[in-house]
This record gives structure tokens, sequence and C-alpha cells, in this order.
């Protein structure tokens, strides 16, 4: 949509596709927070394969552009052999433009990570690796339901490191139980281990989770808000002081190591999702996939494509710039906004925004809309306050 504030952005229509997403849908077992679409059965991974092979088939027309990114998320797509992440790696490539060094990422659980099985994912042309630790105490592992522990992670990211140099950790905050001296040891070790990109959220409670459950219950009680925003804030000043830029509410990375496929999807670039779950983006109509492994792999075998399809109003492309915006460095850019939403959108959000910019939480910079350093940790509740326009749209 290119409302975002960013050099990278064109301010016109035709925007060359970048990025194909892959959904995996399988997990070892289910983490008690987690909420994504997949299935702990791994005995349909072979047909997956080739139904997300033949949705790549479908799919070749729909690029706009030479794929820049491949990206395999889940799930976990660590549990699919390198031959099997071959062959989809194969079929981007027999049905597509693919820019000469594409940037590609693999989600991997430590678990799965073994000299051997690094090597293979080199050899087939991973590039980066997106490893999800979420912590290196076995306590809060455990809590959470992960298969690994604590010093599987380190040695997981450790045989990583011999062979790959593009590598992000994914790292949790505010989960139950995890103290703050907790948080500042799993800090301390992920900087030991000097990888050049850090994912890290804030946990949230999901519907239709474990975790919902024993909370409701009362087995588990999670951290205040006032402890979480803390683990939050020494998250920020560590990381940066250790050379990390915070490029976006939960991504930080050294410089150069930005993860392409992410700032594409946050900078309103088309891209294609593929697989069950999966969504995408075709620069003005966003769409999602069943979210069924058996329903996916019946439909695709049909030669249809499992989709719903919704075209963004203005509404939906005023909310999420401002969603997106504010949680990126690089802010929402009015002119952008005012070009091509229309000048009552500028006005209204610079109305809107005045609030929270006297209260030090939002602040315009080179006439970019930004979270500051104090609004960072509730810029997700600040853009829900800046979306109620329902009314302007029907002045
Ligand atoms: S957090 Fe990741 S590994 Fe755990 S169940 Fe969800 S998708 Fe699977």
């Amino acid at each position: 949509m290119g409302i975002l504030c960013s050099k990278r952005i064109a301010p016109h229509k035709k925007i060359s596709m970048s990025g194909i997403y892959l959904h995996i849908p399988f997990c070892r077992k289910a983490c008690h927070y987690c909420n994504f679409h997949f299935s702990t059965s791994g005995n349909k991974i072979n047909e997956m394969v080739a139904s997300l092979k033949k949705e790549l088939t479908f799919r070749k027309s729909e690029a706009q552009g030479p794929i820049e990114t491949i990206y395999f998320g889940g799930g976990t797509p660590s549990m699919l052999t390198a031959s099997q992440i071959n062959l989809l790696i194969e079929e981007v490539y027999a049905q597509f433009s693919v820019v000469t060094l594409p940037e590609i990422t693999l989600e991997a659980n430590p678990d799965d990570l073994t000299p051997t099985y690094l090597k293979a994912l080199k050899e087939v042309g991973i590039n980066r690796l997106s490893i999800g630790v979420q912590s290196f105490h076995d306590k809060e592992l455990s809590l959470m339901n992960r298969v690994h522990n604590g010093k599987k992670a380190v040695q997981a990211v450790v045989w990583a490191q011999e062979l790959f140099d593009n590598i992000s950790i994914d790292l949790l905050f505010g989960t139950p139980h995890t103290t703050f001296a907790d948080w500042q040891e799993n800090l301390e070790t992920a900087l030991k281990l000097d990888v050049p990109h850090i994912s890290s959220y804030a946990l949230t409670l999901e519907p239709k989770t474990a975790l919902k459950h024993f909370v409701s219950k009362g087995i588990v009680s999670l951290l205040d808000d006032a402890e979480v925003e803390a683990q939050f804030l020494y998250l920020v000043n560590s990381l940066t002081q250790a050379g990390y830029q915070h490029y976006e509410l939960s991504s930080f990375g050294k410089p150069g190591y930005r993860s392409l496929n992410n700032t594409a999807y946050w900078q309103g670039k088309p891209y294609l999702g593929i697989g069950p779950s999966a969504h995408g983006f075709d620069g003005e109509n966003r769409y999602w996939n069943v979210s069924n492994n058996a329903v996916y792999m019946k439909k695709i075998t049909a030669g249809e494509i499992p989709q719903t399809i919704e075209k963004l109003s203005i509404i939906d492309k005023f909310n999420e710039a401002i969603m997106i915006g504010l949680r990126a460095s690089w802010g929402v850019s009015m002119l952008q906004l005012e070009k091509q939403l229309g000048a009552r959108y500028r006005n209204h959000l610079e109305q809107q925004s005045a609030r929270f910019i006297q209260a030090g939480l939002l602040q315009i910079e080179e006439d970019c809309l930004k979270a500051t350093p104090k609004g960072a940790f509730i810029a997700d509740g600040i853009a829900a306050d800046l979306f109620l326009i329902d009314l302007l749209e029907k002045a």
C-alpha cells in the first residue's frame, strides 16, 4: 500500500511481487500458548508437500515481478526433510522468476537442528534460519510444552552458526512465572550467542489454547502488565545498547540483518501465501487459505484453491497503515496517506493522534507519525484507538 515511511516504498500502483510464504502445518506437539494452524500428526507430510507444489503451479500467473524472498513458516518447517524442502524450492524456481540471491528463510525448532540436517539445509539453498528458542530456561520451556530444553537451544544455535551467518532467534517474554532476573539471564545468553537478529514477543493469551484454560482455572497466573512492560523496556535497552536496530516492535537486527521477508510484508508489498491457513496479499486484496489440512489437500487435488478473498476497503487500508506503521520504526507517512487515501484521512489522523502526541506516546518526525519509546509497548492499543473511523467514511 505504500503508506509507511520508507525509501523502499514506491508511491505508485504497480508493485512488484516480493515474496512467497509457504505454511508447513505440522508440529511435534502443541505448545500451550499457540493457536497457529498445525497438526501433530506428521503422517501426511509427503502428501502435503505434493499439494504445496501443486498450489505453486496454480499460482504462477499471480506473480507481479521476480521473487525476492521465500519463507518457510509454520507450524514447524524443520519437520520436513531437506529433500522435501528442496522439492518446494525447486518448484518455486520452476514456476516463477526469482532474483539472483533471494532470502530463503526456514523456521526451525532447536530439537530438529543437528549438524547433518543443518548441512543438508544449506545445500538445498536455505540461507537464513529463524530458530524458535523462546527461552533458555527449562522451567519456562516445560510450562510452555516446548519439545526442547535450554541446553539444546544453545547447542542448536552454536551448530547453526558453524554453517549459517544469517540467524534469528525467537524469544518470548512476559511468560507466567518468569521473573525479571530470569528474563535478564535469557537476554544475557542470547547476547553471548551473538546472533545477528532477535525477534521477541510478549506472550499473549489466545483463545482455545491450553494456557487460556490453565489461566481460567487458576492453575497458572499471568504476570501483571507492569512486569511485562519492564521486561519489554529491558529488552529494548539491552539489545539497542548491544548494537541491534529496533526496526519493528518485536524485531531487532544488527545492521544488514533485517528480515527482508517481514520488512516487505510491513511495507505493503504483495506476497503469495501457499498452504493451509496461509495468508497472502496481491496489492489490493488479502486472502487466506482454509485452515484444515484434509480439506486443503482435497481441494488442491481437485484443482481448486480453497481460499477466502477480501478486497481491502479504504478503511481497511487506513487501519492497516496505522497498525503496521506504529509498530515499525519508520512510522506512517502522512504525505503518502494523503496522496493515497485523501486529505480527510490525514486530517483525521492528525486530529486523533494529537492526544497521544501530547501524552508523549506518539511523535511526528519528518512528516511520519511514529510511536515514541514510551508508546512502543502499547503501540497496538494506540493503533486500535485510531481505527475508529467508520463515521468519517460515511460522512
Ligand atoms: S509455537 Fe510453533 S512449534 Fe509450538 S505449536 Fe505453535 S507453531 Fe508449533
